[in-house]
């Protein structure tokens, strides 16, 4: 595919060819717009061929808006409603595209990502969506309520313009901060984008964890008032595994995340513990619920040698609250470079909830990751890419 799209007049014109835009051009082409959509990158929907380990988490079935993040908490409603995972399964299952639930409702294709590509892009012939790759955005400009794209050396024009180049995580797919130039260009506010989704590096003390690297557990984590309860893995940079990307999502510099390494243990175990096997060491029982490493490096950064009996009451008890609220002080992220997505983005303050339309500038459009909602993990961004393009789409 090259940037060879023929007529300047479109009656809309969509930048970024990922899931959201691949989503929103054929939407809107369907409706009997004449769409263009324009990416700078050799191929469509690159994200989405690397996704859920090459099989793309496609949606999550139980997404709704408590699994989102953003200034506004409410913001995502009304589109993840009017475009539900249902409905997205419905496409796929149209496309008799085989699937299967991985685990806490998280659907992914039982082959290659590449058919939930092949999939949008036959939604885009269906809707004669007409697709520019490999063209460079040079210019974006407004006047007389249109917008005039030069893209590729070309220059095309249309009244609605839809922001879907998405957020700079992975750069060295071509990621970029794109949609945040163009939404100030137009006067809109972008919330401060960080990494989410992202490993967590540590350093200091605790960094005699990085030599558990390779070793996992499953573990409640805990930053604020949100926790999660997934494995979390020892790397030798610090800590990562779906925990731990989980629960950076919430995480802001400066601050210190809690790890419950066991979470199912009632308050009291370890008295009762000593009560019951008082000739026990604290390495054995953690042993049983911890792989080995871990619960030696445990045992030797809490100091409790020796046997149960031999304890203090409230040494026992202080080595329980600890391992119960474990504190790491993570010193920053791997960066855009390792992150899933980007939180922060396009202002929703500046946005409709109902159509994605900038308040203050008829026809733009922001969607997808490029916007201030973030999804956990498990199928939800792709979620809020669909519901967001389809939202879009509607009023296009
Ligand atoms: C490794 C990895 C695995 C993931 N797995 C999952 C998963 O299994 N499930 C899930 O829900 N989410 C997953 N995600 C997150 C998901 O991929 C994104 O949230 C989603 O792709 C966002 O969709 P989008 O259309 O907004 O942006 P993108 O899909 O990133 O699309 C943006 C498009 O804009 C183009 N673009 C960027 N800058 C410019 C520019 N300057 N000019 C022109 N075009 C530009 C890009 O080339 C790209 O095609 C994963 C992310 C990564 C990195």
């Amino acid at each position: 595919m090259t940037a060879q799209y023929d007529a300047p007049s479109y009656d809309a014109i969509v930048l970024g060819a990922g899931a959201a835009g691949l989503m929103c051009a054929a939407v809107a082409g369907q409706r009997g717009r004449r769409v263009l959509l324009i990416d700078h990158a050799d191929e469509v929907g690159k994200k989405i061929l690397i996704s859920g380990g090459g099989r793309c988490n496609f949606t999550n079935l139980g997404a709704g808006p408590g699994n989102y993040h953003s200034q506004n908490p409410h913001f995502a409603k009304s589109a993840l409603s009017r475009y539900t995972p249902r409905d997205f399964l419905d496409l796929v299952e149209r496309y008799g595209i085989a699937w299967h639930e991985k685990t806490l409702g998280q659907l992914f294709c039982d082959g290659p990502a590449r058919q939930i590509v092949d999939m949008l892009l036959a939604e885009c012939r269906a809707g004669a969506v007409e697709i520019a790759c490999g063209a460079a955005i040079t210019e974006i400009t407004h006047a007389d309520g249109l917008f005039h794209v030069t893209a590729g050396g070309r220059m095309a024009k249309a009244p609605a313009l839809v922001l879907a180049t998405g957020g700079p995580s992975i750069p060295k797919m071509g990621a970029t901060g794109f949609a945040y130039d163009v939404a100030r260009q137009f006067g809109l506010k972008v919330v401060q984008p960080r990494p989410a989704l992202v490993p967590l590096t540590l350093a200091g003390g605790d960094a005699l964890f990085t030599d558990l690297s390779g070793v996992s557990a499953d573990v409640l984590v805990r930053a604020g008032k949100q926790t999660f309860r997934e494995a979390a893995l020892f790397t030798h940079r610090g800590l990562s595994g779906p925990a731990i990307l989980q629960i950076s999502s919430y995480w802001h510099h400066g601050e210190a995340i809690g790890v419950n390494f066991l979470p199912d243990r009632a308050p009291g175990w370890l008295l009762a513990a000593k009560l019951a096997h008082p000739k026990a060491g604290l390495r054995r029982l953690l042993r049983e619920a911890l792989p080995e490493r871990l619960a030696t490096a445990l045992c030797e950064q809490l100091g409790v040698e020796g046997e149960l009996g031999a304890q203090t009451n409230a040494r026992l008890s202080a080595a329980e609250s600890r391992l119960a609220d474990w504190r790491f002080q993570p010193n920053g992220t791997e960066g855009y470079a390792k992150a899933e997505v980007t939180a922060g983005g396009i202002s929703t303050a500046d946005l409709s909830s109902k159509t994605l339309e900038a308040r203050r500038v008829p026809g733009l459009f922001a969607i997808g990751e490029a916007v201030d909602v973030t999804g956990w993990l498990g199928g939800y961004n792709f979620q809020w890419a669909w519901a967001s393009a389809h939202a879009a789409a509607q009023a296009i």
